[in-house]
Parts: structure tokens; C-alpha cells; sequence
């Protein structure tokens, strides 16, 4: 439940930015995707001692965090895996919130050659 409330949350918060229908579907989706996948992390990561998980929550969503992950890994579809993982090596290269900053003012995952500032050179997407 969390890990979707995430997902749809960045599509609600891209909408917000102004990039309603000018994302390609795979880079929307990708870092979607991502988010919720983050969402599970943090969920796993931060501990049980707050009264509104036990460990049995914590310990399911950890499982659905690895199974998803597997999933993604595997997953043959350009616009959920192979998004998913673009969003993933763009955000491990880059930082998150760089990342998203750039999708916002390019339309695009940063270039793999692009080191910096948010500009990019020249995807197709654009
Ligand atoms: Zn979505």
C-alpha cells in the first residue's frame, strides 16, 4: 500500500512540476517505480520501533522489496523494467533529487556522459 501511495505520489508531484504528458512513459514510470521501491527501503530500514508497524510488516515488506526488486531485474518490458532500471543507474550515478531535477527541466534521465550541470546535450526524447 505504502510502496504504491509513493508510486502514484511522484506521478502527482510530476504533474505538479508541469510535466503532465511530456515525460516519456518509460522515465516517468522508471522513477515511479523507484520511489516506491525507495518507499520499501526506508520501510525495512527504519526500524520497528514505531507504533504503527510490527515486525511482521516490516519483515513482509522487506520480502516484497527483494521480490520486486527481482522482478524488475527480469522484467522484459521497456517501460517498467528497463525504465525501472535506467531510473535506478541514473540515481545511483547521479543522487536522487539531481535526478529528478534534471527529468523536471530536461524531460529526460541525465546522459550517461552528462557529469553535470542540468543541462542536457541532446536525447531523442527531447
Ligand atoms: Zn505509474
Amino acid at each position: 500500500m505504502g510502496e504504491t501511495m509513493a508510486h502514484e505520489m511522484m506521478h502527482a508531484w510530476f504533474y505538479l512540476q508541469g510535466c503532465r504528458g511530456k515525460l516519456e512513459r518509460s522515465v516517468e514510470e522508471g522513477i515511479c517505480s523507484l520511489m516506491g521501491y525507495m518507499w520499501m527501503e526506508w520501510f525495512c530500514t527504519s526500524g520497528v520501533d514505531s507504533f504503527y508497524k510490527t515486525s511482521v510488516q516490516v519483515q513482509y515488506t522487506k520480502d516484497l522489496k527483494d521480490y520486486t526488486a527481482h522482478c524488475m531485474e527480469l522484467n522484459q518490458d521497456k517501460i517498467y523494467g528497463q525504465g525501472f532500471r535506467d531510473a535506478i543507474k541514473a540515481v545511483s550515478k547521479f543522487g536522487f533529487n539531481y535526478t529528478v531535477d534534471y527529468i523536471v527541466k530536461n524531460k529526460c534521465l541525465p546522459c550517461e556522459m552528462d557529469p553535470a550541470p542540468l543541462q542536457c546535450r541532446g536525447c531523442a526524447v527531447m
